[in-house]
């Protein structure tokens, strides 16, 4: 009965997170007990289970509720034959948590996100400085402040930087850090337990008030609802509001208009994609940071490099793949060689494979012909350029997952047909004319790379 309902539970989980996130923390999870309120999971370490608490224990309870089974608090313990074993695999630089009292409203500030840990680089500047002139705490000059940008690349360590940071500089101020998730969770158990005035005003006697991922309010209508009467209270009150989101406010769909509109109305700033630089320097950052858990580990010149330039999604990917590293290498016993890297982190890398675009063959395309991306993509007829864009509209075809009405469309808006026939023609022409066959040979390598 009750590994059904768990069952149940981690399936509706599953649906609302990665699949990183539910393989590393949900899906090890053992119910053991379901008594009296009271759910009560077997974790393989202590570290293990304020994890899963602390980043998931809002949504577990939510889903429990919501399949019918009345949670109202989570236990998780160790077993003992294990309990020995948990202080070895709790990160050494993990600093202790403070474990939540279920009547506080907010959720725990991770104390290794600060100002000083957040590595700045041209990608995330801007984002960084005005989470650093909301932190100062002075008079309000953009309310909301919008953070937005693809995962992993640091929304959430600004957030907990600034209220770090006011924790520190203005102790007075009352600073609330809540997700978007948490938001509702208690707003639904306010409703549920008819405590909705107590909810009002704890969130209306707040003097900096941040939601992360505000994305996930959408469609939620009612609690949008509320959501946008604590926002105006506390604007109007001349509070300050943080928000994040994985995309801009306009971007958000079943969003209430006036919702998006009042979150527009003060600065929306968008942490970029990272660019090398940005990736070597948060590597170097981390890697000091490693050095605390592994000091002697030796890592050879140009790994951080390599790494850097592999790996490009997003800083977290970047940050896992060090510590992976840096485990691997020390149960193995060895220096952290590339080699050793490459063949630790395969996956990732394989994941990372530099994808070519139609616009970088575009451009190689014309520059190697020495004509204009305009003439490439553009009408004229004439030899000089249609043979270019012939040779482009088949690398597009053969270097791209491109449909061709894609690649068309990419090239001035012409027919799937002209690019199918293109492409036929350099692949004739690549057995016949040593010129062409070079110069694909060329241009190939030279996208590759
Ligand atoms: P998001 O909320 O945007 O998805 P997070 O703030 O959770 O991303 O960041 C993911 C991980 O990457 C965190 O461990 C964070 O500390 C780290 N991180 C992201 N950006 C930076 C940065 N510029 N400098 C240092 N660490 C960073
Ligand atoms: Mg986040």
């Amino acid at each position: 009965m009750t590994t059904d309902v768990w069952g149940q539970v981690q399936q509706e989980l599953k649906d609302g997170m990665s699949g990183s996130s539910f393989n590393s923390w949900i899906a090890p999870l053992e119910l053991k007990v379901l008594d009296a309120q009271v759910a009560t999971f077997e974790v393989p370490t202590g570290y293990f289970g304020k994890y899963v608490n602390q980043n998931f224990g809002d949504q577990i309870l939510y889903h429990f509720n919501r399949v019918g089974e009345n949670v109202q608090r989570l236990k998780f313990a160790v077993p003992a034959n294990k309990s020995a074993k948990a202080k070895v695999e709790a990160p050494a630089n993990a600093p202790a948590r403070p474990t939540k009292s279920s009547d506080h409203l907010g959720a725990d500030i991770d104390p290794r996100y600060t100002f000083d840990s957040f590595v700045v680089g041209k990608p995330n500047e801007l984002a960084n400085a005005a989470a650093r002139r909301v932190a100062e705490g002075g008079v309000v000059s953009f309310n909301p402040l919008f953070l937005y940008g693809g995962v992993g690349l640091g929304k959430t360590h600004l957030m907990h930087a600034i209220a770090n940071e006011l924790r520190a500089s203005r102790p007075e101020l009352n600073v609330l850090y809540l997700t978007a998730e948490q938001f509702m969770y208690r707003f639904i158990t306010a409703l549920r337990d008819r405590k909705m005035m107590d909810f009002k005003s704890q969130l209306r006697s707040v003097d900096v008030l941040m939601v992360d991922d505000v994305q996930f309010m959408a469609g939620k209508d009612s609690t949008q609802e509320e959501f946008f009467h604590t926002f105006n209270a506390l604007i109007e009150s001349r509070k300050q509001i943080i928000l994040s989101a994985d995309r801009a406010p306009g971007e958000i769909k079943e969003l209430e208009d006036r919702i998006r509109s009042r979150m527009q109305c003060g600065l929306v700033v968008d942490l970029h994609p990272t660019d090398y630089e940005l990736r070597l320097g948060v590597l170097q950052s981390k890697v000091e940071l490693q050095r605390e858990a592994y000091p002697t580990q030796v890592i050879a010149p140009g790994v951080l490099e390599f790494l850097a330039h592999r790996i490009t999604q997003n800083v977290r990917v970047l940050e896992g793949a060090l510590v992976r590293l840096f485990a691997f290498a020390s149960l193995v016993d060895r220096e952290i060689t590339l080699e050793l890297a490459q063949d630790c982190l395969s996956d990732v890398l394989k994941a990372n494979d530099r994808k070519v675009t139609v616009e970088e063959i575009q451009r190689k395309v014309s520059d190697h012909y020495n004509i204009r991306l305009s003439d490439l993509i553009g009408p004229k007829r004439l030899r000089v350029y249609a043979r270019p864009r012939q040779v482009a509209m088949y690398l597009c075809k053969t270097m791209t997952s491109r449909s061709l009405p894609d690649i068309g469309r990419r090239f001035g808006k012409r027919d799937h047909t002209t690019v199918m026939h293109g492409v036929k023609r350099i692949e004739e022409l690549s057995v016949t004319d040593s010129q062409i066959a070079d110069d694909l040979e060329l241009l190939r390598r030279s996208l590759e790379a």
